[in-house]
């Protein structure tokens, strides 16, 4: 198996192991972190039950929700402009469509699976 291939799959079984409820007794003493860096592989949008939806051409650019979203789930390009939400770990909380300047309005929060 090529390093790529053993590579792809460590980081399929660290997201299994990470997004899994695990038993107290596999939990480490004190919940201390032995990975920094593991929420990487928790895929927290999985249980989101809001979503926001990003709309590019009301969207000003002042960078409001990237600086408080707490996941780190809106993605800004090397221009510095907003590209778009990580949908992978964003929990849905509605925060960035609360703080989007109300004049603006550019993310609304639609049900989970409304847009599909
Ligand atoms: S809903 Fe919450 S987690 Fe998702 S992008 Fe907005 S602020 Fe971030
Ligand atoms: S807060 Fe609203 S206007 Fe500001 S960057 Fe985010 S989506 Fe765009």
């Amino acid at each position: 198996m090529t390093d790529k291939k053993n590579e792809d799959k460590n980081i399929e079984a660290k997201k299994k192991y990470y997004t899994e409820l695990h038993d107290w007794k596999e939990q480490s003493m004190a919940g201390m972190i032995f990975e920094p860096g593991n929420s990487v592989y928790y895929e927290t949008g999985s249980w989101r039950s809001m979503k926001p939806i990003w709309d590019a051409d009301k969207c000003i650019n002042c960078l409001r929700c990237f600086y408080l979203c707490p996941d780190s789930s809106i993605l800004v390009d090397e221009d510095g402009k907003i590209a778009g939400i990580d949908y992978r770990y964003c929990k849905g909380c509605g925060i960035c469509a609360r703080e989007c300047p109300e004049k603006i309005n550019a993310i609304k929060m639609i049900v989970e699976g409304s847009d599909e």
